[in-house]
């Protein structure tokens, strides 16, 4: 039965139905698990090639008037120290991105409003002069017209995970939005013409194995450019501090069925699984992943953007980390992207 399943997940996964995602997600058999990564692994070549590609991750202010219940650096959280990089810091890590030999950067920040519209706007069309680099913007939900003013002053693309499908749950961990203001900004970055990424998380409390099949679906049916999928950790000083993390198992069954339902997105190992699993950036390359995201905030900021504990790699240089990740990569026979590595559902590959 669930050989079966399998082959069709890897001749047709953007077809298979909730009951059979569900059945999927319920493998447990270790048998059939292997063939699961070896179809993802399958279609990933097939569909994205071998390269990996490297994000520089750039986390330039942990300011956050929001209240996700499950992140550490949410408004009520006093006990981190709050930062908002200068923008002359930002060029220079920049710089340290280019010089590392990686096309894409990632500002990302908590939902901050010192970081207006005008702001930011200004600080994409520095980066775009100064250097070659793909710019991903990772800020939150925010209006229209920034969106629109940062599109026109050259971001490329925008990462905003939804989180998870089920509209109670959401309203339950995220106080001030809603799903459907969500998938609003979705829509609207689509229209604008950015590359866009989003993404589920894996173990809420509360969170079924039908949820996570419908966040596929839902995956699917935005016909995204990236998709990320990372554990939930629990962070002590957040309202879900005594939850149980989320399974690496799960995470890894939704990374390969990601791969194939989404056929030719591009699919980060995030940090939190490469937390919780010493082997998880290979394990996911090899189970449908094609992305990494190292972290280039400079110290002491890096270690103040604790939206967990105990982050993978949080002392280490963004140069060791090139070298680092550049080894891993090679030695799983695989190579680093050269370039930006834009979308490739955009560059004509379908996705049937
Ligand atoms: S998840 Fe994002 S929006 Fe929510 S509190 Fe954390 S940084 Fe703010």
């Amino acid at each position: 039965m669930s050989k079966a399943l399998i082959a069709k997940a890897e001749a047709q996964g953007n077809h298979l139905e909730l009951g059979e995602l569900i059945s999927l997600l319920n493998l447990t058999d270790q048998e059939a698990l292997d063939e699961l990564w070896q179809a993802a692994d399958r279609v990933r070549a097939k569909e994205v090639g071998e390269d990996v590609w490297l994000r520089g991750l750039l986390e330039f202010s942990n300011f956050c008037h929001c209240q996700c219940e499950y992140c550490g650096i949410r408004a009520d959280n006093r006990s981190i120290t709050r930062y908002r990089m200068t923008e002359d810091e930002i060029l220079a890590a920049a710089r340290e991105i280019s010089a590392a030999g990686i096309g894409t950067i990632v500002l990302q920040s908590g939902e901050d409003a010192w970081w207006t519209g005008d702001r930011v706007a200004r600080l994409i069309s520095r980066l775009k002069i100064e250097h070659d680099l793909a710019i991903t913007l990772s800020l939150g939900d925010r209006t229209k017209d920034e969106l629109l003013l940062w599109r026109s002053a050259g971001a490329d693309r925008y990462l905003l995970r939804f989180e998870t499908s089920n509209s109670a749950l959401y309203a339950k961990f995220h106080p001030d939005s809603t799903l459907a203001t969500r998938l609003n900004t979705l829509a609207e970055l689509k229209s604008l013409g950015y590359d866009v990424g989003s993404g589920c998380l894996v173990g809420l409390p509360g969170q079924t194995t039908r949820d996570l099949a419908l966040d596929l679906l839902l995956g699917r049916d935005l016909e995204l450019d990236m998709f990320g999928v990372g554990p939930f950790i629990p962070h002590p000083d957040t309202p879900l501090g005594g939850c149980p993390q989320g399974s690496t198992e799960m995470t890894y069954k939704m990374v390969a069925l990601a791969r194939l339902v989404m056929r030719n997105v591009h699919i980060p190992v995030t940090t939190a699984l490469a937390t919780l699993d010493a082997d998880g950036r290979e394990k996911g390359w090899q189970r449908g992943a094609n992305v990494v995201m190292p972290n280039a905030t400079p110290p002491p900021y890096r270690q103040q953007y604790e939206l967990y504990k105990n982050k993978r790699c949080i002392d280490d240089t963004l140069k060791h980390c090139r070298g680092c990740l550049g080894g891993r990569i090679a030695r799983i026979g695989r190579q680093v992207g050269q370039g930006q590595g834009g979308s490739l559902r955009k560059a004509g590959r379908t996705n049937e």
